[in-house]
């Protein structure tokens, strides 16, 4: 089987309903990674486009998106001391447990912001969460039970990026890409469009031997 998971950072209001309604066209569920100080403070960004707030995450969820931690804030977990990126993402999955209902971090995957991890934090992850999401090759092989890195990429361009990767993988017989989205449009760091995303889903759900699923639902397929 090979299998392509779209993982949509940081949580722009306009581009999460927007996915999230072009994944419902397709009969998808779309797969979001937020960071919790921009969801308190959704509002309050300057450049007219703010986050989606806690009340829109509680929504995706009973629409049956998924919802991961992507941190506190953006901090580099690489660039700052050990207990400090461990007290980072402590908080962020408290948070989440306060405000997002029915969270369970044993169906979380952390999103690495800037997709950067350690050795340290890589074996520490496994005792708070399900997953970890750093860069590495996009293209990764089909999880076992004991698969808790999950690696993935993304590109400025995007698109481009997105469909060289794909070819890749469907020269392939099987394997998992795990790609990096961000926002659709004109949105965050470097957006697709919407009406590409939505050729893209109209074709890679017509392909025999595909599947386009969150990263969480290839994990627990493949959990036994
Ligand atoms: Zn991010």
């Amino acid at each position: 089987m090979r299998y392509i998971s779209f993982s949509w950072d940081d949580g722009f209001r306009r581009s999460t309903l927007r996915t999230a309604e072009i994944f419902e066209k397709f009969g998808l569920r779309a797969e979001f990674n937020i960071i919790t100080d921009w969801t308190d403070n959704a509002t309050l960004r300057s450049d007219d486009t703010p986050f989606a707030d806690w009340g829109v995450w509680a929504e995706m969820k009973q629409r049956g998106h998924i919802v991961h931690p992507h941190g506190t804030n953006h901090t580099n977990k690489a660039e700052v001391p050990l207990v400090e990126a461990q007290k980072l993402i402590l908080h962020c999955l408290d948070t989440f447990d306060k405000k997002l209902p029915g969270f369970d971090p044993r169906q979380a995957i952390f999103a690495m912001p800037y997709l950067a991890t350690t050795p340290e934090l890589d074996a520490w992850f496994p005792s708070v969460v399900r997953a970890f999401r750093p860069g590495g090759p996009p293209i990764n092989p089909l999880p076992g039970p004991n698969t808790v890195r999950i690696n993935t990429g993304g590109a400025e361009d995007c698109e481009p990026w997105l469909l060289e990767n794909i070819e890749q993988l469907l020269a392939m017989d099987e394997g998992w890409l795990v790609l990096c989205v961000h926002a659709l449009d004109d949105e965050g760091w470097g957006p697709v469009r919407s009406s590409f995303l939505e050729e893209l889903l109209t074709r890679l759900t017509t392909l025999p031997n595909l599947q386009v699923l969150p990263a969480i639902d290839v994990l627990n397929l493949h959990s036994k």
